[in-house]
């Protein structure tokens, strides 16, 4: 048992849903509880689909246990081919289903339908949603290229010269509830259009059954999700002979090497007449003098893996930010975020705990807070300004407008997300210089439209309430008191740092011997770590 308020993910057969929702000519029956329609809600209400998903459920009650639920799946199972008539089917089960055993996947394949069956093993138990997307779309995929003659392998990675045609790639991962896919694939499209290479299947967004079948057809796969699609990439690679780029084009410098490792896959050379770099903003954005006050900000990074990893180089390596703690709920990715955490000399947290998040958000004391949903609400109650990265994710991340997060525009997209919470550079200075404003008080940012008053003294101490409470439990480890003056030192700080000197000028007493802090132990903690 675990005591679990909010789950960064939801249980495989909302993954399994995604990938059928996400595809044409698929259905899916899921053996599960009247009440699991909940599900139907993520894509009609958070995606705004304007159709059902693809998905019949056997919705059993109690007095059904009494019965025989095995009936009442196939009975689903024929209405279902009957009236939607799909390509495709999918048969699963739910957690309540799991325990009661139908093993409803066997019993569609003895139904003798005609129509390919890809009955499902997602163990609600131990996976998550993640697994249970991408198990769905190797599963689909395997079952529906099992008959696909050898002669489709493909020899070498120029053979689309030797066949005169323009090289081909599939672009895999994108699905429904994942960040920004419908953006990332017109973006990640359009700049290989640029580069004159075709795509020849995009799954399982907008793919049928059909286009799965042709996928044996691309010179290289590019996996944009690894979390959804890897292990299809490897294995169609294992199977047919076709590589697959490692490298997620989120960020200017991703980007720029997504291309080069693409290109050396295809044995097609790089044009230079297309000047990439010219291509993003960001670069000159976060160049111009604008944003020096961005340099050296304090940034906690938290998500699923692919995001996560993409975020911390965009915020050391382009703008300038300094990762102060990184982590993320995806554990399959624990390996990659542990490593990259060693880079920016941190420990990464694979949790899925938000709760774990918080103290870590809290500990770390950072500026900004780059998050899922769930750290939007951690950094709210902290006071901390905070941009949503990854899933998952509410309504207001799948908006009208394009918001890519690959390739060149992504990047602009990146810039403008991230630096908006932030202060203002002149804001930020002027706060700092004269603090006694009836308006631009401390912790006021004008530029989100807060009212002036944003620091009255209420919320300024409940917005430090956790700092406050973090400073409070070390005090009562070693009864460390701050004098008046120490106080009214502390408050000359610019509010955004004020939580991490504190803890340093603590640390500093603490190692010093001294129980008092005023004035003078500050200023001695700030040159002690100026050092
Ligand atoms: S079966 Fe699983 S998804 Fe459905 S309500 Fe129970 S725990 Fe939630």
């Amino acid at each position: 048992m675990e005591l679990t308020l909010w789950t960064y993910e939801g249980p495989p057969h909302i993954g399994a849903m995604r990938i059928a929702s996400s595809m044409k000519g698929v259905h899916y029956v899921l053996h599960a509880p009247q009440g699991d329609t909940y599900a139907d809600l993520l894509f009609t209400m958070i995606e705004r689909r304007g159709t059902r998903p693809p998905v019949t459920y056997t919705t059993f009650q109690a007095r059904d246990l009494g019965g025989d639920t095995a009936e009442l799946v196939k009975g689903h199972i024929h209405e279902a081919v009957e009236r939607f008539k799909p390509e495709a089917l999918l048969v699963g089960e739910s957690c309540t289903a799991e325990l009661i055993q139908d093993q409803p996947g066997s019993l569609a394949k003895g139904l003798g339908l005609d129509l390919p069956i890809v009955g499902l093993e997602l163990p609600a138990y131990s996976k998550k949603e993640n697994w249970g997307a991408a198990e769905t779309l190797y599963q689909l995929v395997r079952g529906l290229l099992k008959d696909i003659p050898q002669e489709t392998l493909k020899q070498s990675k120029t053979s689309w010269k030797d066949e005169g045609r323009r090289p081909r790639v599939n672009l895999l991962g994108p699905s429904l509830l994942g960040f920004r896919c419908r953006d990332d694939v017109l973006e990640i499209q359009k700049i290989l259009g640029e580069h004159g290479i075709d795509i020849n299947v995009i799954a399982p967004l907008g793919a049928s059954p059909a286009d799965i079948t042709r996928l044996p057809k691309a010179d290289v796969n590019i996996c944009l999700y690894p979390e959804i699609a890897e292990s299809t990439c490897i294995w169609l690679e294992r199977n047919f002979n076709i590589p697959f780029t490692k490298t997620i084009p989120i960020g200017v410098k991703a980007t720029h090497e997504f291309l080069d490792e693409l290109h050396e896959l295809l044995g097609l050379e790089l044009s230079s007449s297309i000047n990439q770099n010219n291509q993003s903003k960001l670069p000159w954005y976060s160049k111009s003098v604008d944003s020096n006050y961005l340099t050296g900000k304090r940034v906690f990074i938290f998500g699923d893996g692919t995001h996560v990893l993409a975020a911390a180089r965009i915020a050391k390596e382009e703008l300038g930010f300094e990762v102060v703690g990184m982590g993320t709920y995806s554990r399959e990715m624990a390996r990659k975020v542990r490593s990259a955490a060693k880079e920016h000399e941190i420990e990464a947290l694979i949790t899925n705990d938000y709760l774990e998040v918080e103290e870590a958000i809290k500990e770390s004391a950072p500026e900004l807070v780059l998050g899922t949903q769930m750290e939007r609400h951690s950094a709210k109650r902290l006071g901390i300004p905070c941009a949503v990265i990854s899933t998952p994710m509410h309504v207001q991340d799948v908006p009208a407008r394009y918001s890519p997060q690959m390739g060149w525009e992504g990047a602009n997209v990146i810039f403008d997300d991230w630096v908006h919470p932030l202060m203002m550079g002149l804001e930020e200075h002027l706060i700092g210089m004269f603090r006694h404003d009836f308006e631009f008080t401390d912790g006021h940012q004008s530029h989100l439209g807060h009212l002036g008053g944003h620091s009255s003294t209420n919320e300024v101490s409940s917005q430090n309430a956790p700092i406050q409470e973090l400073s409070n439990k070390i005090d009562s480890q070693k009864a460390l008191h701050w004098t008046k003056e120490g106080e009214s030192e502390l408050a000359k700080i610019p509010f955004f740092v004020r939580g991490k000197v504190r803890r340093n000028t603590e640390i500093y007493a603490r190692e010093a011997g001294c129980t008092e802090i005023n004035g003078e132990t500050l200023l001695d903690a700030k040159a002690h770590f100026a050092k």
